[in-house]
């Protein structure tokens, strides 16, 4: 499976029906062949009386080549979701719920804003590797969107009507470009919210490069290389986690609207997926695929409630 779509007619050709999605996601999750999640064996037989079902012939377990991902017992069918998908991922800004509605021509806003915040879901590949090497680190604060003004702001230094948000660049080739970004919503910029941001995201060994705020020294196995900087100079001294942070902020502008705190951390983990796949769009589609097969299945519950558990 080293080739995908690269353009919406080719997209059109692969996927023109379900029997074609199907056989795509199952090469996606078994590519050497079926194996059993019960007892992995490889010899099963595909039934004829429910779509895209396997029969274990060890155990007999029926296993979708669904199960376990985000389309499982979906009602919309598998074109819908390899189209938005495809959309989501090749948009190089992305693509609001309104728009998938208008453009899959779905029945309701609620089934295409669902459709954005499963896909959305499955931006976060369960253990990726973390950001090695020159890692320049900083805080920012974004205004939130309220329910219904578009954008409310705490004027001044106050951080009252603002979201609190940290992020780190990795630095290529001694400061030649950006490699890979984190960026996490943390409560204040102490040290207990953000060493654990430094531990969860910096490999052991890596360098922390910071404007010498008082709270980043002291991060577990990470080095820290502080500059202690006016507020003028910071943009100077790390230079790519403020255009990281300046396009976040154009592009919550520009696509949403504004930010709701609710749900900040997945937005930030689609700017972070977007930015990360900067490079290989049309592949991101096959990693998003991909890495949505690994996730558990998710209710409109958990979504609108992000602290439920499944
Ligand atoms: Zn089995």
């Amino acid at each position: 499976m080293t080739d995908f779509p690269r353009s919406l007619i080719e997209f059109q050709h692969r996927f023109a029906d379900e029997a074609a999605c199907a056989r795509y996601l199952f090469a996606a999750r078994w590519p050497e062949g079926f194996v059993c999640p019960s007892c992995a064996m490889t010899k099963a037989w595909e039934l004829q009386t429910k779509p895209w079902t396997w029969e274990c012939a060890g155990c007999g377990k029926q296993t979708s080549v669904t199960a376990g991902t985000i389309m499982h017992h979906s009602k919309l069918a598998l074109t819908t979701w390899f189209w938005a998908a495809y959309l989501m991922a090749t948009h190089s800004n992305g693509i609001s719920a309104l728009q998938l509605q208008r453009q899959l021509a779905l029945g309701s806003y609620r089934s295409a804003w669902l459709l954005c915040g499963k896909l959305r879901r499955s931006m976060v590949a369960p253990g990726r590797s973390a950001l090695a090497g020159l890692v320049e680190v900083d805080e920012t604060e974004i205004p939130c969107r309220g329910k219904k003004d578009p954008v409310i702001g705490g004027g001044g230094r106050s951080h009252q009507g603002k979201m609190l948000i940290v992020g780190a660049v990795e630095v290529e080739d001694g400061g030649a470009g950006p490699g890979r970004i984190r960026l996490a919503e943390v409560p204040d910029y102490s040290a207990a919210s953000l060493h654990p941001f430094i531990a969860d995201n910096l490999a052991p060994g890596a360098t922390a490069k910071t404007d010498g705020w008082s709270a980043y020294p002291g991060a577990p196995s990470v080095k820290h290389d502080p500059h202690v900087v006016g507020k003028m100079a910071a943009h100077i001294v790390l230079p790519w986690v403020h255009r990281m942070f300046s396009n976040l902020k154009v592009w919550a502008l520009g696509v949403y609207h504004g930010l709701r705190r609710k749900h900040l951390q997945a937005y930030l983990d689609e700017f972070v997926f977007r930015f990360n796949r900067r490079r290989t769009r049309h592949a991101a589609f096959r990693s998003l695929l991909g890495i949505a097969a690994g996730h558990a299945p998710l209710s409109y519950k958990m979504l609108i409630s992000p602290e439920a558990k499944p």
